[in-house]
């Protein structure tokens, strides 16, 4: 399996090459040449084998230069016990008869992050390896809240690596906050910036293309590395649980073999649906892909009318993982759809000078004849916590609820009753307050308060990993003028 930059396919890297460089040197995401097909009774293997095995087997057909022994390694680290709450890692729950909720927030940090986040670390460190790079890496990560803590926890301790965060001060959910000024680990650093996310996120891609800086940190023995979903590292583990949770459907007898589902995806950065479209194109029988957003519709818009455009209002809600403008991973959808490069670098050069580009007819129709999109507010949001709470008495997070919220609209709309597997990306005690809120609290706890008024009001206990914040000591307490976000760094490192 060779891998390309979306935006040329001339030059050719191994996986390896792959995962250790992060981003192609032009700018584009390196991507697999082509998907794999599942082999014909790969699903009926797969429906017998634990989580851990089936990422084992869907990994290694992307991963040629890696052996069974090294991947089975690194599912088990990543997917053990002592990391997930739930010995399916990916459990689907069946809310009715046609809808199931796959459950990504059964990990430490309890987001859908984890997913990946607790397997590119391994994957990372055996790339560095494999490609003989003697340099060690210095992960830099700006995060609206999941990231950061996903990729703390993942990478904590592992060898040949230093990793520090940025989130914006005042930015963050107060539970977000304390999860990442409490991270343990000897190479890990925190560090709060004056402004907001975008403000982080600059200064760390400013960082990234210092001459300067990368100089210093080269005689410090160290590189730039990236933890964010442009790396195919983050993108692939990401596919096993879309495949793992259409064998639960088979095993429990839930859909028959070959039968046809739906996927509805709460959508940002588009990391997570893309690799539900790879799953479909890996043969898993996937009919429409449902995708979501809240306020910031970029993607229903582009969906619905083939322009993508950023030019417009950036509104900050209830569901803020989801707050994005800029969905990076949809340059990898793109190329699968074109299989052109150079029609997918004309697309990124229009985006990048006037923030827009509109697909032609043929391409629109290839769009829109796999993917749906809808879009709803913070109001509807609520709502809908609130209804499945009262009809189903199952509470979900604010950004699962987008996702639910645009599953309605698509059947309304459509009248399909296609059994639908609607990813939950986040635990609900991670935004307690709006979740309260839903449920009719008028006046919600603050902090880790909260917590325990969401476990009064619905008889739920709080995930340990949130719980247990409470007796955890504050190491991090810098905060930095973005200006200064390089001092951080070189603190780090010494
Ligand atoms: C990151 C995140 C999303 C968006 O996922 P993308 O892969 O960026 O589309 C949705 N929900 C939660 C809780 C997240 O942390």
């Amino acid at each position: 399996m060779r891998y390309i930059s979306t935006r040329d396919n001339t030059i050719q890297y191994s996986a390896a090459q792959a995962i250790a460089q992060g981003l192609a040197k032009d700018g584009g995401l390196l991507t697999p040449c082509y998907i794999p097909k599942l082999p014909g009774k790969a699903l009926d293997d797969l429906r017998e084998m634990a989580y851990q095995q089936r990422a084992v087997y869907i990994m290694k057909m992307f991963l040629e230069e890696f052996s069974v022994k090294e991947l089975t390694d690194f599912a088990n680290a990543a997917y053990g016990p002592e990391k997930f709450d739930s010995p399916a890692v990916a459990p689907v729950h069946t809310v009715d008869e046609n809808t199931h909720c796959l459950e990504l927030w059964h990990g430490p940090t309890c987001a859908f992050k984890d997913m990946a986040l607790q397997m590119l670390p391994h994957l990372l460190t055996a790339s560095l390896a494999k490609t003989e790079e003697d340099k060690m890496a210095c992960i830099l990560v700006a995060t609206s809240g999941d990231t950061g803590k996903g990729a703390l926890e993942g990478f904590k301790n592992v060898a040949r690596t230093k990793i520090l965060v940025f989130y914006p001060k005042d930015g963050v959910s107060q539970v977000q906050e304390l999860q990442m000024v409490t991270q343990e680990g000897a190479n890990v650093g925190v560090a709060a910036v004056v402004g907001n996310f975008d403000d982080a996120q600059t200064g760390v891609k400013r960082l990234f293309s210092d001459k300067e800086v990368c100089e210093a940190l080269e005689k410090k023995g160290y590189f730039f590395s990236s933890a964010n979903s442009i790396n195919w590292g983050r993108v692939l583990p990401q596919l096993v649980y879309y495949i793992s949770a259409y064998c639960d459907l088979l095993r429990d007898e839930k859909v028959s073999l070959g039968q046809s589902v739906n996927i509805c995806v709460p959508t940002g950065n588009f990391g997570n649906i893309l690799a539900a479209y790879y799953a479909r194109e890996m043969g898993l029988p996937i009919d429409q892909l449902i995708c979501a957003s809240n306020r910031n519709n970029v993607l229903t818009d582009f969906i619905r009318e083939g322009v993508y455009d950023r030019n417009r209002t950036f509104y900050s809600t209830m569901s803020p993982s989801m707050d994005i403008l800029i969905s990076s991973n949809l340059e990898r959808l793109l190329y699968s759809l074109t299989g052109s490069t150079a029609e997918v670098k004309d697309y990124m050069e229009q985006l990048n000078a006037g923030g827009r580009y509109q697909l032609n007819e043929k391409l629109k129709d290839k769009l829109q004849k796999r993917f749906k999109g809808y879009c709803c507010d913070d109001r509807e949001t609520q709502r809908v916590i609130r209804s499945m709470y009262d009809k189903h008495g199952y509470l979900i997070d604010t950004h699962t609820a987008v996702a639910f919220s645009a599953l309605e609209q698509y059947r309304q709309e459509t009248g399909d009753d296609t059994p639908t597997v609607v990813a939950s990306t986040a635990s609900p005690f991670k935004f307690c307050a709006s979740v309260l809120e839903a449920l009719g609290e008028t006046s919600p706890a603050s902090g880790l308060d909260a917590l325990d008024q969401l476990t009064t009001k619905t008889g739920l206990p709080a995930p340990t990993p949130l719980a247990s914040l409470r007796d955890k000591k504050v190491r991090f307490t810098q905060v930095v003028e973005k200006e200064n976000m390089v001092d951080a760094v070189m603190s780090l490192l010494d």
